[in-house]
């Protein structure tokens, strides 16, 4: 029998090859008349920004002062610029880092308070902001999808997760061929990162449902399409599915949250500087053998054609072998591995992951297994 559940997600989605190419007819027909473009500096180099901006003729600026790892003072400096432009919309390109950035500053541009006041959560924002559209260039975090911006107080070196209704998108324009020209290392990375959101939303202890066929049918996208992606970036079947996975990954895990394999991550890229998608591939199999039975991880993989839960635990250890991923303590530099799993345990996240776990038993199973 289905339990009860419910699901909202208020996200308008434009997908398909090109689709990019509409931004224009669809800001016009919401009603939108000045935009500005976020993009990290590598389509400016490149001249992607141009021919957006070139298609788009209501777009009158573009910013691109981003970090990988976006910081609250560009945040600002981008929120700045959005009032002084007086746009009525945002459209945001690129992977991560730019979407998260715009989805804060599309609230703060409207607020007269600093953006620090919010990341901290001495303030919460009104209910308003100007419209963002969304074009991921990877087929990974989702972000288009779901009203989280994780960014970093420059001060403090603080990197933490804010969500906020505001931050959902007004609409994602999600164009496989805006993926192609992704180097075959952050393809890697963001796949194993699109494919853990997947399994996290299936074994996270608030699955549901909609999100278990969401993500199951993102697994298999994902699964199918993941190498060949890797080893012919200019494939268009490929990054469509890896695209469309990464889509309904995001769908998936936006409602339930993630679990154990992000909550671990964090620690992991803190103190080791691997990138978001490595930190989480660092631990996914571990988690795949651990949430077998508790997280119907089992079941799961015999549906996607898997022996048991074992065999594709084996097979996503084989693609971060084939990837050229970090995969053992030794390759991170065999670090203290009672202080890793203490910080990993104390992430709010690790409550989400159906089998609890001690420390010393999280630190044996890296012991054992990493
Ligand atoms: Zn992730």
């Amino acid at each position: 029998m289905v339990n009860n559940f419910a699901y909202a997600m208020p996200v308008k989605i434009e997908f398909g090859a090109g689709v990019s190419k509409k931004l224009f007819e669809i800001t016009k027909n919401a009603g939108l008349m000045r935009g500005i473009l976020i993009c990290d500096k590598m389509f400016e180099a490149n001249g992607t920004a141009a021919q957006i901006a070139k298609n788009t003729p209501s777009i009158c600026g573009v910013y691109c002062e981003i970090t990988p790892n976006p910081l609250l003072c560009e945040v600002e400096a981008a929120a700045r610029l959005l009032r002084e432009k007086r746009v009525d919309y945002v459209a945001a390109l690129g992977g991560g880092s730019s979407l998260d950035l715009a989805k804060f500053a599309c609230s703060l541009a409207l607020s007269d308070r600093p953006a620090e006041e919010y990341f901290y959560k001495r303030a919460v924002f009104a209910n308003r902001h100007i419209p963002l559209f969304a074009m991921p260039t990877t087929a990974g975090t989702g972000s288009e999808v779901t009203p989280v911006s994780v960014c970093n107080d420059q001060t403090t070196g603080i990197k933490a997760p804010l969500s906020h209704p505001n931050f959902y998108p007004h609409t994602a324009l999600i164009d496989p061929e805006l993926t192609l020209s992704v180097p075959s290392f952050v393809t890697a990375t963001t796949g194993l990162d699109a494919m853990s959101h997947a399994l996290e939303a299936i074994w996270s202890v608030n699955h549901q449902p909609i999100c278990d066929a969401l993500a199951a049918e993102a697994l298999s996208s994902i699964f199918r399409h993941l190498e060949q992606a890797y080893d012919d970036g200019g494939n268009l079947e490929a990054r469509t599915g890896m695209s469309y996975g990464a889509l309904l990954a995001g769908l998936a895990f936006g409602q339930t949250k993630t679990a154990a394999v992000h909550a671990c991550s964090y620690p992991f890229s803190s103190r080791f500087h691997l990138s978001h998608g490595e930190a989480c591939a660092f631990t996914l199999d571990l988690f795949v053998r651990i949430n077998a039975e508790a997280g119907r991880i089992d079941a799961l993989s015999k549906k996607l054609g898997f022996e048991n839960a074992e065999a594709m635990a084996d097979r996503i250890f084989r693609l971060k072998k084939k990837f050229g991923l970090k995969t053992t303590l030794a390759d991170i530099g065999s670090p203290d591995v009672r202080s890793l799993a203490e910080e990993c345990v104390a992430h709010p996240l690790f409550q989400n992951n159906p089998v609890k776990l001690t420390v010393e038993e999280l630190a044996a199973y890296f012991k054992a297994f990493l």
